[in-house]
């Protein structure tokens, strides 16, 4: 049976991967070297369609890793110089701070309770952080913030980086580039491919703060210190040899999804986003995890099951559609789903009617 993943990450492949994989491979693309023009020419169009895709200025870079996890770690080495202030609402945003405490830092959180957006007043912070990280959408918890209220925070700390993991949210979020200095997601999410690329997009702000911290002499690490990665990135390459399939692939979908329309992917994600809150509001055995309407995300809709959720997982899962488990403490508890790209009206309508009874 033909299954279909309401799962967030790795989550349901794009429906034209399928064909973009058989095409690469027919076309002997993934065992030309990483030096030669024709990989350039993949790296170039994937680098490209990205930035388009997601309204991304000229004088940003993309930069390519093996998941968004290493992105954490390359941003704690290269992007942060004393202090990071991280907004901790769930497992992922905790992880960044984790990541950066791990690397020596003493970095400061502000935590809130699972289920709630972040403390955008927090109280006065021992330190002016240096590099500011939001979540965008809180992959374990369905919260999504507010682009407006990361603006308006950005404005008290002039100075900061802000950088934004929006793993679970590109291309939907329409982010004003002027107002951040670095995005980063990985491609197993919104984007429906396999799991094995990260990308960062890096602009002129974040990559002053890397000469900087590198001419001081600290440890920015090696092939993925920001100098690297540029100087491969200027000529559309990579410091190794990289995932030649995924940034095809990223490329391709990227492309697909550019021909559909961006206003288009919105809409037709707010509108499976409002036919699941609409169905799970008003059904007796589930209850909304996350109580403010505008904090949910439109990307990953989670809900409490009354019971342990095993049997009706099991249930779902009779019938081929996998769903996400709860997260971390919220195993067993919950539902969560995914509402990507990837997943039609027509697959939303097929979980919604088998919730039903
Ligand atoms: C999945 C996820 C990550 C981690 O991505 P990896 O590719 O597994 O490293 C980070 N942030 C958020 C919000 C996520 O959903």
């Amino acid at each position: 049976m033909k299954k279909t993943f309401f799962t967030p990450g790795p989550a349901a492949l794009y429906p034209t991967v399928h064909q973009h994989l058989i095409e690469g491979l027919t076309q002997q693309l993934f065992s030309q070297s990483h030096r030669s023009a024709a990989y350039q020419s993949i790296h170039a169009k994937a680098v490209s369609h990205v930035k388009e895709l997601l309204g991304v200025p000229e004088n940003f870079w993309v930069f390519f890793f093996s998941s968004a996890t290493e992105i954490w770690e390359r941003l704690g080495q290269n992007c942060l110089d004393q202090h990071s202030l991280h907004f901790v609402n769930g497992s992922f945003s905790r992880r960044f701070f984790d990541i950066v405490t791990a690397l020596g830092h003493a970095p400061e959180k502000v935590e809130t309770p699972w289920g709630e957006s972040v403390n955008f007043d927090p109280q006065s912070l021992p330190h002016s952080p240096d590099l500011i990280n939001f979540t965008l959408n809180e992959t374990s918890t369905g919260v999504s913030l507010s682009l407006e209220e990361i603006y308006r925070f950005r404005a008290k700390y002039p100075e900061a980086l802000v950088t934004l993991d929006m793993v679970s949210i590109a291309p939907y979020a329409a982010v004003d580039w002027s107002q951040v200095d670095a995005g980063y997601f990985s491609v197993q999410k919104c984007f429906g491919l396999p799991a094995g690329l990260g990308v960062l997009i890096a602009g002129p702000k974040a990559l002053e703060r890397a000469a900087a911290i590198q001419a001081s002499g600290r440890n920015v690490g090696s092939y993925h210190s920001f100098a690297s990665l540029l100087k491969y990135a200027q000529k559309n390459q990579t410091p190794e040899t990289p995932n030649i399939s995924a940034v095809y692939l990223l490329g391709k979908v990227c492309e697909d999804m550019l021909s559909k329309g961006i206003e288009q992917i919105r809409a037709e994600t707010r509108e499976k986003a409002d036919m699941l809150y609409d169905f799970f509001a008003q059904h007796p055995s589930y209850e909304l995890f996350v109580k403010t309407p505008t904090d949910r995300s439109p990307t990953v809709i989670v809900v409490n099951t009354r019971d342990d959720n095993k049997a009706l997982l099991s249930r779902l899962a009779a019938e081929g559609l996998i769903v996400g488990n709860g997260y971390g403490p919220m195993k067993g508890k919950q539902l969560r789903i995914a509402n990507f790209p990837a997943v039609s009206l027509e697959d939303v309508r097929r979980l919604i009617n088998l919730l039903m009874n």
